[in-house]
């Protein structure tokens, strides 16, 4: 009698108990210049799809807002007429300015926002295949610089000096990740990831494994909750008298960076290891190196060319390391 009660209490017990069946699934769509992947475990195709969605449309969202590329975009809007008065911005373009300008003053201006126009000198002498002549050169380093950037938090208000461009091209995307992976979780979906060309972040692990493996060249980590950027392993590139320049300018001197480095970070979100993946590109190596280490959470490995096509590998000390499990990492890089 006994037995019978217990088998009857414990059977509808222990079905609901049971975790829905997750599937994997994958989206793609090409978004800000590069091409999107979400891929995410969910219980149905119909909320795995309503979730990819709406991480699309902030995404799509945010270029709207972000873009150097789109003219009607908030950013250029903002740079036209924000040389009078300041301006209001939106919440999005605020919270990426200010974390530019924390960077950019914890960098010596080697990671600056304010560098519209010498990208965009550069991406015209990409297009011809040509260097940029010095006085160029000189007359758009004259109109760069975070220093010409004002950002007012209480008023959520931005001013800039008259000429000055912004480009938020290393930086944007890393905060897009994050935002996508946001609106999945929004929608339940919290086992996924979002990839922005070389910018990811990342959330729970697939279902029972320590995390979500990422190729992080010339090795792979196991990655939770956090995000991982590649910067330097590019198309985009000139090449003049053998030398090749890269897309990233180093605002101190207005020239475009040359050393051919590929920078991988690892920090507790995607905006973060986005614009510090940029800001390693620039810097001399012990200064990117001690730039890793005095930000918490957050691991680099860095490659530089060492005659022919051989790279000499550099790895900040909170770089995961071993094999398979051991290697997962956390939001603060080594696990517990
Ligand atoms: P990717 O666009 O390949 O992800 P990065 O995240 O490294 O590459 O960003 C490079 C982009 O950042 C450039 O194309 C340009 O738009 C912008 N940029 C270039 N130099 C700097 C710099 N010194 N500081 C901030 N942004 C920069
Ligand atoms: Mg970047």
């Amino acid at each position: 009698m006994i037995l019978v009660a217990i088998f009857l209490i414990a059977l509808p017990y222990a079905g609901s108990a049971d975790p829905p069946r997750l599937l994997r699934f994958e989206f793609e769509e090409p978004h800000m210049g590069t091409t999107w992947r979400i891929v995410m475990y969910a219980s149905a195709s119909d909320a795995a799809s309503a979730a990819s969605r709406s991480a699309f449309a902030r995404i799509a969202e945010l270029d709207t807002r972000l873009s150097d590329y789109n003219p009607t975009s908030e950013l250029r809007t903002l740079e036209q007429n924000a040389t009078e008065q300041p301006l209001p911005v939106s919440a999005d373009l605020f919270r990426v300015l200010s974390a530019a300008q924390t960077l950019a003053a914890q960098t010596d201006g080697a990671f600056d926002v304010a560098v519209g126009t010498l990208t965009r000198l550069w991406r015209r002498a990409r297009r011809l295949g040509e260097l940029p002549p010095q006085k160029e050169i000189d007359a758009a380093r004259a109109a760069a610089g975070h220093q010409h950037l004002e950002l007012d938090a209480a008023a959520r208000t931005v001013k800039l000096s008259a000429g000055v461009q912004l480009d938020l091209g290393g930086i944007a995307k890393g905060y897009a990740a994050d935002e996508a992976l946001r609106c999945l979780r929004a929608k339940g979906v919290t086992r996924a990831f979002v990839a922005g060309g070389g910018d990811i972040a990342i959330g729970d692990p697939p279902p029972g494994s320590p995390g979500w493996r990422v190729d992080a060249s010339p090795g792979t980590v196991v990655l939770t909750h956090t995000g991982i950027s590649t910067s330097g392993d590019t198309e985009q590139w000139l090449e003049s008298g053998g030398v090749r320049y890269s897309h990233i300018i180093d605002p101190r001197t207005g020239g475009a960076m040359s050393g051919r480095r590929l920078v991988t970070v690892i920090a507790p979100n995607a905006i973060t290891s986005d614009m510090l993946a940029t800001a390693a590109s620039v810097l001399a190596l012990p200064e990117a190196l001690r730039l890793i280490e005095a930000t918490p959470g957050t691991a680099a490995r860095i490659g530089t060319p060492e005659g022919g096509l051989e790279m000499r590998w550099l790895t900040s000390s909170r770089w995961p390391r071993g094999e398979g499990a051991d290697q997962s990492v956390c939001g603060t890089v080594t696990c517990p």
